[in-house]
């Protein structure tokens, strides 16, 4: 079987591998650069190893519990 495509693996939202399709997948720790985060993933079922990639898209308010938007 051919490994997914970045748009296939997106699809699935990064619950698959990519590899054999399995959802028996397990994260490592967060490694952060700026603007960047990478992490390593593992297919428990074909022994698979690859980064997940997660990149800054911008920034969201925070707005206080109860209290709506402040103006
Ligand atoms: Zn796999």
């Amino acid at each position: 079987m051919a490994r997914m495509t970045d748009e296939e693996y997106l699809q699935h939202t990064g619950t698959r591998c990519p590899y054999c399709r399995s959802d028996e997948i397990e994260g490592y720790e967060l490694n952060f650069k700026s603007g960047t985060i990478s992490q390593e993933i593992i297919c428990l079922n074909c022994d698979a190893r690859w980064y997940d990639v997660y990149r800054l898209t911008g920034y969201e308010e925070v707005t206080p519990k109860g209290e709506g938007r402040v103006p």
